[in-house]
């Protein structure tokens, strides 16, 4: 196939290097990342965008995703699909699916989990929104860059399974971590918690597959000093972008509220930029309740 790919940043480059690793003609551009392997730079998101049948995009925000999707719908050929991998709202999502149709392209959302190591290894999950007949063209792409693409409905469904998912996400590692901490004052062996808690009915993915404690379970960012992994600013991001979609549906959820409010401390008041997402345990290790 012949792909546009625009963002070729942490995530963005080791897509676009599978993408062209697996035989599809791929041209990228991004305004400061430089171009992987097998990928030919083009000047403009347009002239990458131009003659593709499918445009990606890998970008930081709604916002950017908008302007982007504006510049590059009219260069893209008719029939062609806008295939965005971004994480973003739900709104900017529906926006650029409709302008999309208007501009005689379709559009599915598709955002990613999986990370940096997923992007690399070709083994990310797609979630994507979009019709069916778009799905079935793109999914191709899909085999090459993951593992896994499950079709969640119309435009914005996959946004919106994404930030679920990383709601829960959020709310299960702060559990996960305040529960250590508590067993830690409590007296009990971090190892006996791991064991008993990750066959029991306190099991989740941040205790069994990424334990935020240091030498206990498989191998996880706590065992590297907390370094990501999945930054705690992204995890911002996106319980953020959860916070937005409630607001705008008018869905109570208190437990993704208080989430949001301790990882904008963590990250904005206290130490927590830049560190793994897991590194809410040192942060619970260190406070009473007062
Ligand atoms: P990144 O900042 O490394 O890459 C984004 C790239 O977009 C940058 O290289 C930037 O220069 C480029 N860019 C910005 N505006 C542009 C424009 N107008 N035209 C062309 N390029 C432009 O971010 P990332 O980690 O690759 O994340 C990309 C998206 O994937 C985000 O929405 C993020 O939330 C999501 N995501 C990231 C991860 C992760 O672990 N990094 C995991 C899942 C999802």
């Amino acid at each position: 196939m012949k792909v546009g790919f625009i963002g070729l940043g942490n995530m963005g480059g080791p897509m676009a290097a599978n993408l062209a690793a697996a035989g599809h003609t791929v041209t990228g551009f991004d305004l400061a990342a430089p171009c992987p392997e097998g990928v030919t730079a083009a000047t403009s998101g347009a002239e990458a965008a131009s003659g593709a049948d499918v445009v990606i995009t890998m970008l930081p925000n709604g916002a950017i995703l908008r302007a982007v999707a504006a510049e590059i719908h009219p260069a893209m050929a008719a029939g062609a699909v806008h295939l965005d991998c971004s994480t973003v709202d739900v709104d900017s999502a529906r926006a650029v699916a409709d302008a999309a149709q208007t501009a005689g392209l379709s559009a599915v959302d598709a955002p990613v989990s999986g990370g940096v190591g997923g992007a690399a290894g070709g083994t990310l999950t797609f979630m994507a929104g979009g019709s069916e007949e778009a799905f079935a063209k793109v999914s191709p792409l899909f085999d090459v860059m993951g593992q896994k693409a499950v079709h969640c409905g119309d435009a914005g469904a996959g946004q919106a399974a994404k930030i679920c998912n990383n709601m829960i996400l959020g709310i299960t590692m702060i559990g996960t971590c305040e529960a250590f901490a508590l067993a830690d004052k409590l007296g009990l062996d971090r190892q006996k918690m791991f064991d008993v808690v990750s066959t029991s009915s306190g099991y989740s993915w941040s205790m069994n597959a990424y334990c935020p404690a240091p030498g206990v379970g498989p191998n996880s960012p706590a065992d590297n000093g907390y370094q990501p992994g999945f930054a705690a600013d992204l995890m911002l991001k996106d319980l953020r972008l959860s916070q937005q979609a409630a607001e705008a549906v008018d869905a109570d959820t208190p437990m993704g509220q208080a989430a949001t409010a301790l990882y904008e401390r963590f990250v904005e008041a206290e130490d927590g930029a830049g560190k793994d997402f897991s590194a809410m345990l040192p942060r619970f290790e260190k406070r009473g309740r007062g």
